[in-house]
């Protein structure tokens, strides 16, 4: 009845989610020991566009070799981890993952919660790695954001075991669970998303990205930029001033939140050419501005 996950994570801040939520930037530490305790092992170092080490794989097998007995799952976010710091990682560790998972009966999870719906560029981050979950969490883009709602998407395996068991059915019950105008407004975000060509539209978002994010590489304070579908990020070399970031970027006339060493965009994908090319001009000059070589005062 535990789980195994990797570091830098975030799933929520439910309860047993935070759990599994990276312990250091998580909120382990404002729950302690009230929090389920989990199996951590490192989180991939490999990036999406580099080299696959298999060293990489290597503490989650030793930690699901020892453990698997106790455990019931492995759950990460395939492909990008997102607020635990914007990481994304090769494909090749969700294919070993998989392997693992499948060789010691162990469900594997997927938190699609940030890249599903055409985030990454594929419909859901799994694909990258041609992996499937046996288990998939949805929700932001489910709905375009116009409501909040998330769903659970399981393989019939996983379905049809709960409900031959009693009492057929999961007991948890929300008040609003299944919500009819949720559902609706679900599906006609995802049948207008389906029907607007979104890979083409994320593919220009990613090659504009790329192309007016990199002169950030040569800047002193960033450490890293990386771009992925309609995600790009700027990590800078030491944690921002949030509030004097953010009050410069509402000057510029963009609205961006950074967090940590991390500043990023995650566009509509209706966004247009100029309004992208605002938002990425606007992050380049805020950026620059913050002193070279020394950290801010926070
Ligand atoms: C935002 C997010 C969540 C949180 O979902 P809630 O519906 O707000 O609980 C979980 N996982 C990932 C990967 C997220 O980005």
């Amino acid at each position: 009845n535990n789980f195994v996950t990797i570091r830098s994570g975030y799933h929520g801040d439910t309860w047993n989610a935070m759990s599994v939520c990276d312990p250091v930037t998580g909120m382990h530490s404002l729950f302690g020991s009230a929090l389920p305790i989990r199996h951590f092992v490192p989180a991939p170092q490999c990036r999406f566009d580099g080299e696959w080490d298999e060293k990489d794989i290597l503490p989650l097998r030793e930690t699901i070799k020892r453990h698997h007995s106790e455990l019931a799952g492995l759950i990460l976010e395939p492909i990008v981890q997102g607020a635990g710091g914007m990481r994304f990682y090769h494909p090749r560790y969700l294919c070993e993952a998989a392997k693992l998972c499948k060789a010691y009966g162990l469900l594997l999870i997927f938190d699609e919660i940030a890249t599903g719906f055409g985030r990454t560029g594929k419909l859901f981050a799994w694909e990258h790695a041609g992996v499937e979950p046996d288990i998939m969490c949805i929700g932001k883009a489910l709905t375009g954001g116009y409501m909040t709602f998330s769903a659970v998407l399981t393989t019939d395996r996983v379905a049809t075991c709960i409900s031959s068991h009693a009492p057929h059915t999961f007991m948890h019950g929300p008040t609003f669970m299944g919500n009819p105008l949720a559902c609706a407004v679900s599906c006609a975000s995802v049948r207008l998303l389906l029907s607007y060509g979104w890979k083409e539209k994320v593919l220009r978002i990613e090659t504009q990205l790329r192309r007016e994010l990199a002169p950030a590489r040569s800047l002193p304070q960033v450490a890293d930029v990386r771009v992925l579908g309609a995600i790009g990020v700027i990590e800078m070399k030491h944690p921002v001033d949030m509030a004097w970031m953010q009050r410069r970027f509402v000057e510029e006339g963009i609205w961006v939140r950074p967090f940590g060493r991390l500043v990023y965009v995650m566009p509509p994908f209706v966004i247009r050419r100029e309004e992208l090319a605002k938002l990425t001009s606007g992050l380049l000059k805020i950026v620059g501005e913050i002193p070279a070589g020394q950290k801010q005062s926070l």
